[in-house]
């Protein structure tokens, strides 16, 4: 039985150039022969890339990648999982800073001032969404430094924009959207954990990777907003969820078209409404942020009717 590796022998392991160059020359090739469809190399194939003295120091620096970074079989060497995610991260440089993009204007309305001057930077290698007549921040997520250096203007807001929406999908199935490990998720009072500076809400959804920490914190109506229901309802009312960032939204909050409210205490429930034009999609979700429940409510003067 192999023993278990920590992280300390895993880096140390690529403490060094040859190693590296391995791993590198592996990834090239699968990559030039993709069309042949061969997805290992040989030990004479590596040996005739690399730059190393003789076969014996190869076999020596194979010999301590296989079982971590690569893995050996018939054909020659092979990525293992941990290799594939390393060798991705080496080739697209993901550890250098990202660029700078300057300012791109976005659409939304500051919280603060109610400017819809809002625009995107990035600040402290962060995506930052920021009014420009205020200076006030309205929005940060993260960014890779290849997600920046591949796409400018606009089309890195829309990069964003679906990066965020493909955590959240992840999210609402209990999937962490970095290690695939579980995430648990509950319902917060925003007083206690804030979810973004000025954002007027009284539920967040927080949740948390059981394995790599990760951490995702929200308003409440967002996270409901991302349910099956409220995308087709939105969509059908020309208004696409999965491609508009959490900055837009903001507005629905403030001005209270985007509400959540604790309508029962034992067992808990949650009610968010999200109201569009007349009617109003209703969702009721547990204590862990899950929906269990919707209802369409038309909005008229005289008093409401469900659907
Ligand atoms: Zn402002
Ligand atoms: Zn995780």
């Amino acid at each position: 039985m192999e023993t278990e590796r920590t992280a300390d022998d895993v880096f140390g392991l690529l403490s060094d150039e040859i190693r590296l160059d391995i791993l590198r020359t592996v990834a090239l090739a699968q990559h030039e022969e993709k069309r042949t469809g061969v997805a290992a190399l040989s030990f004479s194939d590596i040996y005739d890339r690399v730059e190393v003295d003789n076969t014996s120091k190869l076999s020596y620096h194979l010999g301590e990648l296989t079982g971590t970074f690569l893995r050996k079989h018939e054909d020659g060497y092979a990525f293992t999982h941990a290799g594939e995610q390393l060798i991705r991260f080496i080739l697209s440089e993901n550890y250098q800073s990202p660029p700078d993009v300057g300012r791109i204007e976005t659409d939304g309305v500051c919280l603060f001032c109610g400017e819809s001057a809002l625009q995107a930077t990035i600040e402290e290698q962060y995506f930052t969404v920021r009014c420009a007549a205020c200076e006030r921040p309205a929005f940060s997520y993260r960014v890779r430094p290849a997600q920046v250096r591949a796409h400018t203007g606009t089309d890195l807001i829309d990069a964003v924009i679906w990066e965020q929406a493909s955590d959240l999908l992840k999210t609402q199935q209990d999937v962490c959207p970095d290690c695939a490990g579980h995430l648990e998720t509950e319902v917060v009072d925003a007083e206690d954990e804030p979810v973004g500076s000025g954002v007027p809400v009284a539920f967040a959804a927080i949740s948390e990777c059981q394995q790599c920490l990760r951490q995702l914190g929200l308003p409440l109506p967002y996270a409901a907003a991302y349910h099956p229901e409220s995308i087709a309802f939105h969509w059908e009312r020309g208004v696409d969820i999965l491609g508009t960032g959490f900055w837009e939204f903001h507005r629905y909050l403030n001005d209270g078209r985007w509400s959540s409210e604790r309508v029962e205490t034992d067992p808990v429930e949650y009610r968010v409404e999200l109201q569009r034009e007349t009617t109003s999609l209703r969702l009721y979700l547990d204590a862990n942020a899950v929906v269990t429940r919707t209802e369409r409510v038309q909005r008229r003067d005289q008093g409401e009717r469900r659907s």
